[in-house]
């Protein structure tokens, strides 16, 4: 930035504009969305490929996922031409249940930490800029995220992370959706509000946090959100 140029300031733009601002900067870098095929990355991921139709859309393996969920990311990658990128453990699932047993139940951190957050850095390495779904109502763990922020992975990687929905509601979320035409992942109409691997997930009870159901109440995150440091 030179003595006439002034920051931008990333939180008075709408989704749309913020996207095509970003888009812009990075005009010479690398970018990518994590996209867990919930609502919220959809959305995103539909924004993004407006301008930028072929971004590489990282989704974590886990290997634990429900059979209905891995189906929509099939059907969905299919009907978009999506470039989707699988960030997958090191151990398959069953190397690691014949190492640690049933490790999501006894020590969930440790599970995540092996099956999606390892992953997951080996994955963003070549990318600059990092897109997100995250909405800062989603859990009270997410009530400070800006968005945009810079990140320095646990090795020294500096990027930029983006999450254009920081400031939306669920309602606002699926409101795009229905105007878009995106189906929406089935899971949803059975009463679950936050999806992520099955034998952590469970319908929350009503009117609590959509991230409540997840790791039956012991944690919030799984550490993907949490692993690089905000700098
Ligand atoms: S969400 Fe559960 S099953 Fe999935 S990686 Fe984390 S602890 Fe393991």
């Amino acid at each position: 930035m030179n003595g006439t140029e002034t920051a931008t300031n990333y939180e008075a733009l709408t989704a749309e504009v913020l996207i095509e601002q970003v888009v812009h900067e990075a005009a010479r870098a690398t970018v990518c969305l994590t996209n867990s095929f919930q609502t919220e990355d959809m959305v995103v991921l539909h924004m993004l490929r407006q301008h930028l139709p072929n971004v590489p859309v990282i989704f974590l393996e886990t290997g634990y996922h429900f059979k209905e969920l891995i189906a929509y990311r099939d059907k969905m990658t299919a009907e978009w031409g999506l470039n989707l990128v699988n960030a997958i453990p090191l151990t398959t699932l069953a190397e690691h249940e014949a190492e640690f047993g049933l490790l999501h139940i006894v020590q969930p951190m440790e599970c995540c930490r092996i099956r999606k957050v390892e992953p997951l850095m080996r994955s963003l390495e070549p990318f600059d800029w990092w897109f997100t779904g995250l909405r800062r109502e989603q859990s009270p763990t997410r009530a400070g995220l800006r968005k945009v922020e810079d990140h320095k992975t646990p090795t020294g990687r500096q990027m930029k992370k983006v999450s254009v929905l920081a400031d939306w509601t669920m309602a606002q979320v699926d409101e795009y959706a229905v105007a878009h035409g995106i189906p929406k992942l089935e899971l949803y109409t059975r009463g679950y509000t936050s999806i992520g691997c099955e034998p952590c997930t469970a319908i929350p009870d009503a009117g609590a946090d959509v991230r409540s159901g997840r790791w039956g109440g012991k944690k919030l995150e799984c550490g993907i959100h949490t692993f690089s440091e905000k700098v």
